[in-house]
């Protein structure tokens, strides 16, 4: 009995990270790459939020604005379905979980210094 206890417990040392998939693009996410979504934006009360790729993430906000999210996007099921949100799903898959575009990252933050 106490030998079958200390079993379980060596068992339990080093739990597996538990993957996280993301629901836009379905690739396992990395842990650099996560980023929380709020399905309707925080500015507008909303409080759930979702594991994206930094990447998908910051698609989203560029093609949808807070008020279309808050309205209309509110759900990953609405989002996926867009057919801009389809394009880029389709380009992505086929870049590794890790992959971010820096170069697009370094224009978006030249344009956002505001
Ligand atoms: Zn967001
Ligand atoms: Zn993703």
């Amino acid at each position: 009995m106490a030998r079958k206890n200390r079993d379980e417990l060596a068992s339990w040392d080093e739990p597996a990270p538990e993957p996280v998939f993301c629901p836009i693009c379905e690739r396992v996410i990395p842990e650099d790459q996560r980023d929380e979504h709020h399905l309707v934006p925080k500015s507008k009360g909303g409080k759930k939020t979702v594991l994206l790729h930094r990447i998908c993430h910051d698609q989203i906000h560029s093609i949808f604005t807070d008020a279309q999210l808050a309205k209309k996007f509110s759900t990953i099921e609405a989002i996926v379905e867009d057919p801009a949100v389809q394009t880029f799903v389709t380009w992505v898959r086929n870049k590794p979980p890790s992959f971010s575009d820096s170069a697009k990252e370094s224009r978006q933050s030249l344009r956002r210094g505001r």
